[in-house]
């Protein structure tokens, strides 16, 4: 294990964090001016790695190992250089840098595919009100009214890309060919706790959940605190409790995840019965069966609740994202890998966050591989991870390149 290079990437990955917009954290949205120079930092890597640069469509950074043949496949390999507001410095960033060091240490490899680094520039959907973009235009799903999108500044898409140097008109219209593709490699931190607990520095990723998000709403009647007889009310917030209380137990008994993350008492004051109560539900499963069973199941149980109490219940959709199966074949060979890096039984997880695989899967099979981070803590400051962990993860990404050279090989010697 190359403790060196693992020592140079916890480096590199303070050196990103420099590029922030928040003083004293890290907050790096899309296309924003510390976003270029993020990029430009990472081209001067891929640069050193002998890796050839371009910026694409949509602002995504890439570095290329060429194959001689310019017509070769193309086997990708990234994460994403976004991050959220006052993050941590590891989300996305790690993916990057360990690409670019692995294909450093393999720059003397001949490939008969090229191999293309990437750093999608947004997977967060920090700054404007949609995911993924990055990802979403190399696999062909960007869709051109996104670009009307405003930020909290009225900013639209549009305009932040012809800031950061774009031209939106162009935007997606770069994406790759199906058949040009090889593959899409992720190596992500967990985010998560369980192979911490597992004690296992990387595990492989069986798929990323499917997920929807509604838009809850229980109207009631408002009333004075003190003269409406508790019998005699309709509270809006604690049918929306009671709700709550269901998403939760459901959620257990179904083996999913369910949360209800925001609550809104409108016009709430201390002394009105809760006439209204707008809140969210967030809800994921690695199955897509379940998950569209379950959306229907609670749904169901949350129209009761408020019939019962006499109160009226409004949902609407407004997120989804079918569950991606990481594949198979994929699985496989980081299992192997990792079984041989580390001499011990191969942890398998599921991802339940969503992941620039979630779109590239549109384009070609997905492969990830998880790092351990320290408590399962992310999308914070507190995100840590260990140097040892990260000499494993390199290592794993180095051999599992060269296991796709091999099973390329076989497969054109058939
Ligand atoms: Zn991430």
């Amino acid at each position: 294990m190359d403790h060196s290079k693992a020592f140079r990437i916890m480096q590199q990955a303070d050196k990103l964090a420099e590029f922030t917009s928040m003083q004293g954290g890290l907050t790096r949205t899309y296309l924003s001016a510390q976003h270029k120079q993020a990029h430009q930092q990472l081209a001067n890597w891929m640069t050193s790695a002998g890796l050839t640069t371009w910026q694409d469509s949509v602002g995504n950074q890439w570095g290329r190992k060429a194959a001689s043949n310019l017509d070769a496949p193309i086997l990708i390999l990234g994460s994403h250089s976004d991050t959220v507001a006052d993050a941590g410095k590891y989300d996305g960033n790690l993916g990057v840098l360990l690409a670019i060091s692995a294909l450093e240490q393999l720059q003397d490899v001949e490939f008969p595919f090229h191999i293309d680094v990437v750093a999608f520039a947004d997977e967060e959907g920090t700054r404007f009100d949609t995911t993924l973009i990055g990802s979403s235009a190399v696999a062909g799903i960007f869709d051109p009214r996104w670009l009307a999108i405003e930020d909290g500044e009225q900013i639209s898409m549009a305009q932040a890309m012809q800031t950061f140097g774009l031209d939106p008109q162009q935007a997606g219209k770069d994406r790759l060919a199906c058949e040009k593709v090889l593959a899409y490699l992720e190596v992500h931190i967990e985010q998560g706790p369980v192979l911490e607990a597992a004690d296992r520095a990387v595990g492989v990723v069986t798929g990323i959940a499917g997920a929807k998000r509604y838009q809850l709403s229980v109207k009631g009647m408002a009333g004075h605190a003190g003269t409406v007889p508790i019998g005699m009310r309709a509270d809006a917030m604690c049918g929306a409790a009671q709700m709550t209380s269901a998403i939760e137990a459901y959620a257990k008994q179904h083996n999913l995840v369910a949360t209800v993350g925001k609550c809104d008492v409108v016009s709430g004051s201390v002394n009105v019965i809760p006439g209204e109560v707008n809140f969210t539900l967030d809800i994921r499963s690695l199955e897509q069966d379940s998950l569209e069973k379950a959306c229907d199941d609670l749904l169901t149980e949350l129209s009761v609740i408020a019939e019962q109490r006499g109160l009226t219940f409004a949902h609407q959709l407004f997120y989804q994202a079918q569950a991606v199966p990481c594949s198979e074949r994929l699985q496989q060979a980081w299992g192997d890998v990792v079984a041989k890096v580390t001499d011990k039984s191969v942890t398998f997880l599921p991802s339940g966050a969503g992941h620039d695989a979630l779109a590239m899967a549109h384009l070609t099979e997905v492969g990830m591989l998880f790092v351990r981070c320290e408590k399962g803590i992310s999308h914070h400051p507190l995100e840590s991870v260990m140097q040892e962990d990260v000499a494993v993860a390199l290592e794993c990404t180095k051999q599992m390149l060269l296991a796709q050279l091999r099973a390329y090989g076989d497969q054109s010697d058939q």
